[in-house]
């Protein structure tokens, strides 16, 4: 439920309404905007219907939020578009961003030759992995609180905002010392104590989307951050399973207008995992910005022959000028605001 307060509602009245929530076991979660006030109430639907709370002064009306999420719901917002803010850049609304680097962090010299790339291509952030979800427990597991350190590198000499993922709430301490927005990888996806955790921090979080998981599945998962007061959430579409195997997952781009409609919160897509090869990453790349996405996270590699893991749907970085060029090009198109500008 979502009980709208009256323009110009006092902060006694406020208090009021989340404390009689409260009272009924139930949690308040208060917007302020710059006229209105909205409190929604999370929990059991009918304790709250019966506070009778449209009686309660400073209350205009309320609205009950049908879907089984609440916060990350489009009503929630009344039609607002959250946009995540990450030092210069934007991703959500009308800005759209390219997060690119290689999957893992492998070596200095592999982390700094990407970085340098890919933001003298104009990405808006790095993206690598310190810490890898692999298949198999006898792959590489990535470099850890070494790979940190690298990526710090790579952040101070670039100016690149980075994305990197925690797998393991234990690594939490460390990876938000360098991390200027945590990765919840597929796997990961409904991990509900790690989403909790993660939300606690307060950081931006990309929340990619299990490998069978429905949108409302995905959207209940962000609810777990965004329960914890966290509003920084950007959901991201990585390829689902479905029973072709021409390629290694199926980019399902028909997500990103449907999440627009369910919900506020920015929607990125990684054509990379979906794709598995590198030919395919561009046309689906252009494709989701076609479509609408607020940001795409792709991985590059100055040596994919060679790169530990997911070398062959990395794109090489004497390619990824051209690459950025056209993304930015199709986003503009679709009318987003990109790092390069219009005119660029
Ligand atoms: C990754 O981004 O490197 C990754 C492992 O992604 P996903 O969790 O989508 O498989
Ligand atoms: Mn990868």
């Amino acid at each position: 439920m979502m009980i709208v307060m009256k323009e110009g509602a006092t902060q006694e009245q406020i208090d009021h309404v989340v404390e009689r929530i409260e009272e009924v076991g139930c949690s308040a979660h208060i917007s302020k905007g710059e006229l209105l006030t909205v409190i929604g109430a999370i929990g059991d639907r009918d304790r709250v219907a019966a506070l009778g709370l449209e009686a309660a002064p400073g209350v205009d009306h309320i609205v009950p939020i049908l879907k089984p999420y609440k916060l990350a719901s489009t009503q929630f917002r009344k039609g607002q578009r959250t946009v995540v803010e990450v030092g210069d850049a934007k991703v959500g609304g009308d800005y759209f961003a390219l997060i690119a680097g290689p999957c893992t962090v492998e070596s200095r010299d592999q982390t700094l030759t990407v970085a340098r790339t890919v933001a003298d291509a104009g990405a808006d952030m790095l993206r690598g992995g310190a810490y890898k979800p692999r298949t198999s427990p006898y792959s590489f597991q990535g470099l850890g609180v070494e790979g940190l350190r690298l990526l710090q590198e790579a952040k101070e000499e670039t100016g690149l905002p980075v994305v990197t993922e925690v797998m393991d709430a234990r690594d939490i301490e460390n990876v938000v010392e360098v991390a200027d927005v945590i990765q919840v990888g597929a796997r990961n996806m409904q991990n509900y104590t790690l989403l909790s955790e993660l939300g606690r921090t307060g950081l931006p979080i990309l929340l990619k989307r299990g490998l069978s998981a429905t949108l409302e599945e995905l959207l209940m998962a962000s609810e777990y951050i965004l329960k914890e007061g966290n509003d920084k959430v950007m959901l991201c579409e990585r390829g689902i399973r479905t029973f072709e195997t021409a390629y290694r997952f199926t980019l399902d781009l028909l997500a990103v207008p449907t999440l627009r409609e369910l919900t506020h919160l920015p929607i990125v897509v990684d054509p990379s995992h979906a794709a598995g090869r590198r030919d395919l990453v561009k046309p689906m790349s252009l494709a989701a910005a076609a479509a609408g996405a607020d940001g795409i996270i792709v991985e590059v590699h100055n040596d994919p022959e060679k790169a530990i893991c997911d070398g062959p749907q990395a794109l090489p970085t004497d390619t990824f000028n051209e690459y950025a060029e056209h993304v930015f090009r199709v986003a503009e198109v679709a009318g987003k605001r990109t790092s390069r500008g219009v005119e660029a």
